[in-house]
């Protein structure tokens, strides 16, 4: 087993300006790949804390990939660290020259600065990793049976380094197998009454198979995992077992999200789907249109925030708005299907909720929020309670107006 050490590096990480993202997207390429992460550290852009750290992790890890600092600005040291660290002096790479140029004259129009031609300098002793979507090149270096690959801080800059580049060249570098995982996605049942429901199951693992609970918006994902990558038909089997004990909260049994789960079975049922969103302010008809292709199925949504757009675009009564409240379940059925008829889609959902901080009541509490689902054949509703601050509410409405919606299309 091969393992890694991912070192983030930049002031604003520490202080929490900017969440470091980098980490957890490598750190899943390399886990893919079958490679075990050690550890993720996030250092400030100090030359002792940089230099510290890549002591300390090349005694942990054979793989060191390290992001940020490359930039032209002077907070940014890691490429003149790394000349030294590795012996070497800083010196005009052509190709990265030719890139900065070409981005600076062809693409940006701008005139170049002193700086900007400061990118395409590179430690004489790496090996260069080209840039395709930005200035700063990225470094390979080798020493003592070790790889040591620095890369910019800007997320598609080094997503585009590690897929073109660092990814095939590691595959190349060491054998590798593949770490096996299998990951369903269960709704309707809280993780501790999942684990107790599989008690007897986690028992009889085999030992080369761990299982992982992952809790997410109201939901929880089930992972089995063969870290030796020897054991796919043992695994295979513990997941078809897996699969039948928590059959009547299975949504998938591959590792997608729901709102992936609802726009596959929209496709293949070739049904259109258009959304009313009132505490949900949109954030639904983003997720959906978030998916490569949703335009195939989706056909709209209306933010219907006050009661006149409610009123007069979904053609919910006025009447029922006064009696019943606009967070009613009577009010979610008239706006699901005043979506449905509005669009001509083959199905309308709505939300319609409090969300907090302020406005709640006895009857009607902070975090309540009504659903409706409309079809040609049924429109019904549900009343969810949920219990988090505005916009953990809103992210968990909205799933679960995704998942009100799975369980009641055809
Ligand atoms: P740098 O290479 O240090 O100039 O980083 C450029 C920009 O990339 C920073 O201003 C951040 O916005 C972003 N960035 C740096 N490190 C990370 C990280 N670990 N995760 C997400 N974004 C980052
Ligand atoms: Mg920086």
């Amino acid at each position: 087993m091969k393992f890694a050490t991912i070192i983030t590096i930049g002031d604003e990480l520490l202080i929490g300006q900017t969440i470091d993202t980098n980490s957890a997207w490598m750190a899943s390429k390399l886990n893919t790949i079958g490679i075990s992460i050690k550890r993720r550290i996030a250092v400030s852009d100090q030359w002792k804390e940089i230099w510290s750290a890549l002591d300390e992790e090349s005694k942990q890890a054979d793989i060191i990939l390290i992001t940020g600092g490359l930039g032209p600005t002077s907070d940014d040291i890691t490429k003149t660290l790394l000349a030294r660290y590795f012996n070497g002096e800083l010196i005009v790479n052509q190709e990265a020259l030719d890139n900065v140029i070409d981005i600076f004259t062809h693409k940006l129009k701008r005139p170049l600065l002193e700086r900007n031609l400061k990118q395409a300098e590179v430690p004489s002793t790496c090996k260069v990793i080209p840039n395709k979507r930005g200035t700063a090149p990225g470094m390979w270096f080798d020493q003592n049976e070790k790889i040591f690959v620095s890369m910019p801080g800007v997320p598609h800059e080094m997503k585009g380094m590690m897929e073109d580049y660092v990814i095939p060249h590691i595959q190349k570098r060491f054998e590798l197998t593949p770490i096996l995982h299998r990951t369903l996605l269960t709704a309707g049942i809280g993780e501790s009454f999942l684990a107790e429901l599989l008690i007897s199951f986690e028992a009889h693992l085999p030992s080369e198979i761990k299982i992982a609970y992952l809790p997410n918006y109201g939901m929880v994902r089930i992972r089995l995992t063969n870290a030796d990558g020897r054991a796919q038909e043992k695994l295979d089997a513990c997941f078809e077992n897996l699969k039948i004990l928590v059959k009547d909260y299975l949504v998938v049994d591959r590792d997608i999200s729901m709102q992936e789960y609802v726009a596959e079975q929209l496709l293949a049922s070739k049904k259109t789907l258009a959304i009313a969103e009132s505490c949900t302010g949109g954030y639904i008809s983003h997720l959906i249109t978030s998916i490569p292709g949703s335009s195939r199925f989706y056909l709209g949504g209306i933010t219907s925030y006050a009661n006149d757009v409610k009123e007069n675009i979904l053609n919910v009564p006025k009447s029922i708005l006064l009696e019943k409240g606009a967070v009613s379940e009577e009010v979610a059925q008239k706006m699901a299907e005043g979506a449905r008829l509005k669009t001509g889609a083959d199905y309308g959902i709505s939300t319609t909720g409090i969300m907090g901080p302020d406005g709640g009541s006895v009857e009607k509490p902070v975090g309540m929020v009504c659903m409706g689902f409309s079809s040609k054949d049924k429109t019904i509703s549900a009343v969810f309670q949920f219990r988090f601050d505005r916009k953990r509410n809103i992210e968990l409405a909205a799933i679960h107006a995704l998942d009100f919606l799975r369980k009641n299309m055809g």
